[in-house]
């Protein structure tokens, strides 16, 4: 198979033609229709990743038409129409065994953990516990585009935010995760005021549902100003960027029992953010994560698309093929696109 190969972190990876993978007992290979390029597979290239073993073919964000199955498969045949959450469960641990195979203690994290999806084909583990079917009526770009940003968005929303119809909503950081975040929560009857440092984001934002926005560049006190729009502070408020200012500003703008959802990754010297913790005690106030969203629990988000009240195709920027998939991932930390990169021609 043609698949994008990296054999030394920071070096640009080559296309390569590899063996074509076989399917574990309990996987699929997946014939890859479309895969995201994320930032996530940037750090990976650049080494910030200790999961990834040398050489290494990166993509997470991916759908596909399964090919082969092993021989423990029971619900998927050649021909079905899948996608996956970037993080799979092992099935069998205590976090599997609840139902919550994003925390899972033996994460299966294609373009991570094992090869991934910048390639024609793709191995995919325990496939009965992690595909997910897609609508017929669902093409692979977007589906492609839902197994990372938005999943963890919608995760971030409905599931660790508990958000309600009429309740105030911040979000910090309009990008791709911020953007998606704020169409799931305008389209549960939310009202969602929207912070980023650039009016063309805050655009989009109001495109897509925001009712109120403030540019934090402009502003000296952006918690200050969330708490007078949404007159006494946000319900549920997430730092979709993750960054120090951001997440102390989610965490600072809640009212009385508010809760901040952590989406934006926060790594290196960024791990370890103040946070105003007497304000936490003092107001009951709630922190959360989002990593990702267990394959059972897409049914209620694909649902939701297939009935028009989400538009993740809304936020895909550019497609490519494999071969410029090099210099995109390459390139992920000096050029800011607009909507999410999918490949789609292999
Ligand atoms: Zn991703
Ligand atoms: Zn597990």
């Amino acid at each position: 198979m043609k698949a994008v190969l990296f054999e030394c972190f920071a070096e640009t990876p080559k296309l390569a033609t590899l063996p074509d993978p076989e399917p574990a007992p309990h996987g699929v290979v997946l014939k890859v229709g479309a895969t995201g390029v994320c930032r996530s597979d940037w750090h990976g290239w650049m080494g910030h990743d200790p999961d990834i073993v040398l050489p290494h073919v990166p993509g997470h964000e991916l759908a596909g038409t399964v090919v082969a199955t092993g021989k423990d498969v029971t619900r998927w045949k050649a021909g079905d129409r899948v996608t996956v959450p970037f993080v799979g469960g092992c099935g069998a641990c205590p976090e599997c065994h609840a139902g919550h195979q994003q925390v899972c203690h033996n994460q299966f994290q294609p373009g991570f953990t094992h090869w991934g999806s910048f390639a024609e084909f793709v191995g995919i583990h325990q496939a009965d516990l992690n595909l997910v079917a897609l609508p017929e009526t669902m093409d692979f770009a977007t589906a492609a585009s839902l197994g990372c940003r938005f999943a963890t968005s919608f995760r971030a929303i409905v599931d660790q935010g508990r958000t309600s119809a009429g309740e105030w909503v911040a979000v910090h950081g309009c990008g791709g995760v911020g953007l998606s975040a704020i169409m799931i929560a305008n389209a549960i009857g939310a009202n969602v005021v929207a912070v980023d440092i650039s009016d063309e984001k805050l655009e989009l934002a109001r495109g897509l549902g925001a009712v109120a926005t403030v540019n934090a560049s402009e502003t000296s006190d952006v918690a200050a100003a969330v708490i007078e729009m949404t007159k006494g502070g946000a319900h549920v408020s997430v730092d979709a960027l993750g960054h120090p200012a951001t997440c102390f500003n989610s965490i600072q703008n809640l009212r009385r029992r508010g809760r901040h959802v952590q989406i934006g990754l926060m790594l290196a010297d960024h791990a370890t953010p103040q946070v105003p913790m007497a304000k936490v005690i003092a107001h009951e106030l709630e922190i959360l994560g989002s990593h990702g969203m267990q394959a059972h629990r897409y049914g209620a988000m694909l649902d939701m698309v297939a009935t028009g009240k989400l538009s993740p195709d809304r936020l895909i920027g550019e497609t490519i093929s494999l071969e410029q998939s090099i210099a995109a991932l390459t390139s992920m930390d000096t050029f800011s696109s607009v909507g999410a990169t999918v490949v789609t021609s292999f």
